[in-house]
């Protein structure tokens, strides 16, 4: 878990908002941001944010929830929403878990998601769920 980035201290309760602040959560952190990835699969290759998981109640759009989008693909699991004013990725309803959000490290206030160090990338172009599959 990662209670600090840079000068940023993660709080117990800490503010998430898109680019233009049209959208704004309120995400539950209190072990901080845990296992923070990147992914390599169609969608997050091309997005490239830092995703951590939070659980479903963690996760609270304070503003904008008329401004976000949702975008579905492939097996129609997964939910990845975005601001449509200015498009920035803000979370997504998990397809591995769905009782979890993935959010984007990026959108929290305060945190520079590059001043966190070894960032895993994991292997999402082999989905647990097709592995299973096949
Ligand atoms: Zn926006």
């Amino acid at each position: 878990m990662i209670k600090q980035v840079g000068n940023t201290l993660i709080e117990a309760k800490h503010r998430a908002s898109c680019h233009c602040g049209a959208v704004i959560l309120e995400l539950d952190l209190p072990d901080g941001i845990v296992d923070p990835g990147r992914c390599n699969c169609s969608i997050c290759r091309r997005k490239g944010a830092v995703v951590a998981a939070v659980p479903l109640a963690a996760l609270r759009v304070v503003k904008g929830a008329e401004a976000l989008r949702l975008y579905q693909f492939g097996s129609m699991t997964a939910k990845h929403y975005f601001c449509s004013v200015c498009g920035i990725y803000t979370h997504h309803q998990r397809r591995s878990n769905p009782q979890e959000y993935g959010y984007n490290v990026g959108c929290l206030e305060g945190v520079d998601p590059y001043q966190i160090p070894n960032i895993r990338v994991s292997d999402g172009v082999h989905h647990p769920l097709d592995r299973s599959a096949s």
